[in-house]
C-alpha cells in the first residue's frame, strides 16, 4: 500500500520540535513516502503572544529550510505550508501571512479557546480544573466553525484537539460537529486525520471515528498528518490512520499544490 502524503510536520523554529527539515525528509524517504509537507506553527502578529512558535522575522528562514530540503531530496515532493492558529479577529493577519510566500496550503488549527489558553498546552493543564469540559468543547467547536467559515484554510487541523489529555465531552456533541462540518463542506476544507492523538493521553486519532463518519457522509475530503515534532515521528501510525479512513468509507485523500487540491487513491 502506498503511503498517503504526510502533510503535517514541524521544525525547530517553533521552539518545541527537534530535527531539521532535511532530517524529516530523509526519514520520509526511508519509510517510502513520495510526498510530505511542512506546516510549522505560524508567527502571530505579536511575537510575545506566546512562546511555542516561530517569530515573524524567522519566516524567511523557515522557507529557506524547506527549500533546502527540496533541493537535497529531489526524489521526494516536499510542500511548503503553515499551521496557522485561528483566533477570532486574526483574519487580517492570516491574510497577510498568506500573501507573503507561495504556500502550497494552510492548515487552520484552533488551539486557543481564549486569548490566553491553548487547550493542548501541557504547561496549562491545570486550567482544565477551572473549566467545565462541555463549555470548553462548545467554545472550541464554535471557533473551529469560524475558522472554516473564513475560507482561508485548505485543511482544518486535528479537529477534536480538546480530547488530548482525556477531557471528554459530557453530552452528545453531534450538533457541534454538524455545524462545523457544514462550514468545512461549504468552504472546501479538508480534515487533517492526525495520528498525534495516538501518542497523547487520549490514545486516539484526531478526529474521532464519529466525526470522520459524519465528514464522509457530507463528502468532506481528508488529508493525513503525523504532526511530527521530531524526525522519528514522520509517518507514525499511518497504517492505522488509513485503515480508519477506509473503514469509514474513504477511498481517496487529497494533497495540495499552490493551494489547489488533487486527489490521492488510498
Ligand atoms: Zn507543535
Ligand atoms: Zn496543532
Amino acid at each position: 500500500m502506498a503511503l498517503p502524503p504526510d502533510l503535517h510536520m514541524h521544525t525547530p523554529l517553533c521552539r518545541h520540535a527537534t530535527g531539521e527539515p532535511v532530517d524529516y525528509a530523509r526519514r520520509a524517504i526511508e519509510l517510502g513516502f513520495t510526498e510530505i509537507g511542512f506546516s510549522d506553527h505560524s508567527p502571530m502578529r505579536r511575537d510575545d503572544f506566546d512562546d511555542w512558535r516561530m517569530r515573524f522575522d524567522q519566516l524567511g528562514e523557515y522557507v529557506d529550510k524547506v527549500r533546502r530540503a527540496q533541493r537535497d531530496f529531489p526524489q521526494l515532493t516536499i510542500r511548503l505550508a503553515l499551521e496557522v492558529d485561528y483566533l477570532p479577529g486574526h483574519e487580517e493577519w492570516i491574510r497577510e501571512l498568506a500573501s507573503l510566500h507561495p504556500w502550497d496550503y494552510l492548515i487552520g488549527s484552533v488551539h486557543y479557546v481564549s486569548d490566553s489558553w491553548a487547550v493542548d498546552n501541557p504547561y496549562k493543564l491545570s486550567e482544565w480544573k477551572n473549566r467545565d469540559v462541555m463549555e470548553v468543547w462548545s467554545a472550541y467547536f464554535e471557533r473551529l466553525t469560524m475558522a472554516a467559515e473564513t475560507g482561508l484554510f485548505e485543511i482544518i487541523g486535528h479537529a477534536d484537539l480538546p480530547k488530548k489529555f482525556g477531557h471528554r465531552p459530557t453530552r452528545d456533541c453531534t450538533p457541534l460537529y454538524e455545524t462545523f462540518l457544514n462550514a468545512a463542506k461549504k468552504h472546501a476544507c479538508a480534515l487533517d486525520v492526525n495520528t498525534a492523538g495516538l501518542r497523547k493521553d487520549c490514545k486516539e486519532i484526531y478526529p474521532s471515528r464519529q466525526i470522520l463518519e459524519l465528514a464522509f457522509q457530507k463528502g468532506i475530503p481528508i488529508t493525513f498528518g503525523s504532526d511530527a515534532h521530531e524526525p522519528e515521528e514522520v509517518g507514525m501510525n499511518f497504517n492505522e490512520a488509513v485503515e480508519l479512513a477506509r473503514s469509514v468509507g474513504y477511498r481517496q485523500s487529497v494533497r495540495f499544490a499552490s493551494r489547489k487540491a488533487q486527489s490521492v487513491e488510498l
